[in-house]
């Protein structure tokens, strides 16, 4: 980590906060940083800083919480793997080890990013929320405030992720639930649940899997449906439906692999409407490149779901003491409710700059593969709504448009 302390004198930014500070006043320390700083030391965040340094350009990566990877380490659930091929996973410049699977559990993905930030070199600054950000027009850099610091740099990455807040549902009565509400970053296996009815309120591939693991440790999961969706085999013809979709997408147009995969999807998997799973009018692959809503992977919930383990219900209409009424009338009594329903992206809550990301939903306002790149050495890594494929490309792109700025300094 390089820090330059400049000379206050003809610094116009430096100079402004020489007027305003006092010594008793509690106006963060400002210092500036030559290298670009990076927010976030997830995936992205130590892509990024990996393709830089490949560039020979060092990063400053500051990180809130006090190790990488913390949506992994702390908010994910023990059963929990790769959803997609490890080749597809894999961050740039570096591939998973041989001998893993296929599909990586989850410590062995975080020992991977572990080996992969020692590789690297890579420092986060831990413990460091960054607070806000603004271009400070006046002398052409960023203001990074964290509680303590103000940093004051060129280039600004941001890499905290399309995972940042957990996103909680308005639901008419939930806080009179009388029973544990758990969202699914806290939720870490079903232990806890045994012989008890839960409600798993999402059917993304995190709620599925969740149902599944409610199963094994016998619980009673019923799964809220509030939409139409698509469930698709993990795998067709011994191979990923992942690397198969993309593999076909190289010959042949949307409008006929989606068909194709459904068609083989149905041959696989069945009908999933009489399960109360009702498919799109767009095909999967349409969905997701319109859209960016990901069809679900079966893992084998859709077997339970079938055998009656598993119990389906549509969207809720009101919570109560102990029961849950749905929209079709029924009224079902539970001891506890988990909460799949997603995350949301932090960046409009500390990024004051709407040129590269938009104010309502926090991701940049440009699709994939334009939305890298904003004004003044702002950039974004990891909000492509592609995993960690996107973040790969993404990393790289920003590395090579920094590289030639840098050497030019
Ligand atoms: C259950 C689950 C399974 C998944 N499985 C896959 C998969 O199989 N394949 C795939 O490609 N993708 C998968 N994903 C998508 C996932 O988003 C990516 O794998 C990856 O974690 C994204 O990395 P990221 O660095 O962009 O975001 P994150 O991993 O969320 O990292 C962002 C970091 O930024 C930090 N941060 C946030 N705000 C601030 C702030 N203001 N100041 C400082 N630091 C901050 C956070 O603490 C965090 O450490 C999965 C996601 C989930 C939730």
């Amino acid at each position: 980590m390089e820090e330059v302390e400049f000379k206050r004198v003809h610094d116009p930014c430096l100079q402004s906060d020489m007027t305003t500070s006092t010594s008793t006043d509690t106006t963060p320390r400002r210092v500036r940083v030559r290298e670009p700083i990076i927010v976030g030391a997830g995936p992205s965040g130590l892509a990024a800083a990996a393709c830089l340094k490949n560039q020979g350009v060092p990063a400053m990566i500051l990180e809130r919480a006090n190790c990488i990877a913390s949506l992994w380490q702390f908010r994910t659930y023990d059963r929990l793997r790769l959803h997609l091929p490890k080749q597809f996973c894999q961050l740039p410049l570096m591939p998973f080890p041989v001998d893993f699977p296929t599909y990586p559990t989850k410590d062995q993905f975080l020992s991977y990013l572990e080996s992969y930030a020692k590789n690297f070199d890579l420092k986060p600054v831990f413990n460091t929320t960054v607070v806000s950000v603004e271009f400070d027009g006046l002398c052409g850099l960023w203001r990074v405030k964290t509680k303590s610091i103000e940093y004051l740099c060129q280039w600004l990455i941001v890499a905290t992720g399309e995972n940042a807040e957990e996103v909680v549902p308005r639901l008419e009565g939930l806080n009179e639930f009388n029973g544990p509400i758990v969202h699914t970053s806290s939720y870490k296996r079903g232990e806890c649940f045994h012989h008890k009815s839960v409600l798993v309120v999402g059917c993304g591939n995190s709620g599925m899997e969740v149902c599944l693991d409610l199963c094994n440790y016998n619980a009673f999961p019923s799964l809220v449906v509030r939409d139409s969706l698509h469930v698709l085999p993990q795998e067709m013809f011994w191979m990923s439906t992942f690397g198969l979709s993309i593999w076909l997408l190289k010959w042949l147009p949307i409008r006929i692999v989606d068909p194709f995969l459904l068609f083989v999807s149905r041959i696989m998997i069945g009908d999933t409407s009489h399960l109360g799973l009702n498919r799109p009018k767009l095909g999967p692959l349409e969905l997701k490149s319109i859209y960016g809503k990901t069809p679900v992977l079966d893992v084998g919930t859709l077997a339970k779901i079938r055998s009656g383990d598993i119990k389906v219900f549509p969207k809720i209409k009101k919570v109560a003491c102990h029961n849950v009424e749905f929209v079709d009338g029924r009224i079902e009594k539970f001891d506890a409710i988990i909460l799949a329903t997603g995350y949301r992206s932090n960046v409009p809550t500390w990024l004051k700059d709407t040129n590269l990301f938009s104010e309502k939903d926090g991701y940049p306002k440009k699709k994939f593969p334009n939305g890298w790149k904003g004004d003044h050495g702002l950039y974004a890594v990891g909000f492509t709504k592609r995993g960690l494929l996107g973040t790969s490309i993404e990393a790289t792109k920003v590395a090579e448009d920094i590289a030639p700025q840098w050497k030019l300094i």
